[in-house]
């Protein structure tokens, strides 16, 4: 079988979570099978090929997982954005909109460093996070090479919003 339908077998649709009318896409499935998250952190890398970035940013909070996973892999640094509130040391925060109110994220103000940086999330819906994340990124003074994302919700067209270049995996 194709190696991305191995791991498209291994993602659960969960209907009406966390709230109804949302198809939830859950990957604990691929990462609880040893041989399907090696095999996704194995495609991630070879979309990364060999314009390694000089970090990976990963987004809370799965993007954590497969972004550290990643980052191991390349051998280069790793570097969580999260919900406000969660890291312990200086940040810079990103206010953006939702359908509905506004959501934000933080870094820390030490964490990027002029570096080269991946970004990398477990799914790409309309696009509000990541983009989100890459304007927090050039503010504290990084180069955003892309983005790399495990699933990417083709029909919401989230791709359309962002301002630079996106891969994903595996397309719905
Ligand atoms: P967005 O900002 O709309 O692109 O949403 C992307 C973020 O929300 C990612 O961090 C995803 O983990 C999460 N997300 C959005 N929609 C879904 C979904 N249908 N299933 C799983 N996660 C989702």
């Amino acid at each position: 079988m194709d190696r991305i339908e191995l791991l498209r077998e291994r993602i659960r649709d969960v209907p009406d979570f966390p709230k109804p009318g949302i198809l939830f896409k859950d990957v604990t499935p691929l990462l609880g099978h040893g041989p399907s998250f090696r095999l996704c952190t194995d495609l991630l890398a070879e979309k990364v090929g060999a314009n390694k970035p000089e970090l990976v940013i990963g987004i809370e909070s799965r993007g954590f997982i497969f972004g550290a996973a990643l980052a191991d892999r390349l051998g280069v640094g790793f570097a969580p954005v999260r919900k406000p509130g969660k890291l312990p040391f200086k940040c810079s925060r990103e206010i953006y909109s939702l359908e509905y109110g506004t959501d934000a994220l933080e870094m820390h103000e030490d964490a990027v460093d002029g570096k080269r940086c991946l970004i990398v999330d477990d799914l790409l819906a309309t696009g509000g996070t990541a983009g989100a994340t890459a304007r927090l990124v050039e503010r504290l003074g990084g180069k955003v090479d892309g983005y790399l994302f495990v699933i990417e919700l083709e029909f919401l067209k989230g791709r359309s919003k962002l301002t630079h270049p996106a891969q994903s995996l595996i397309r719905y």
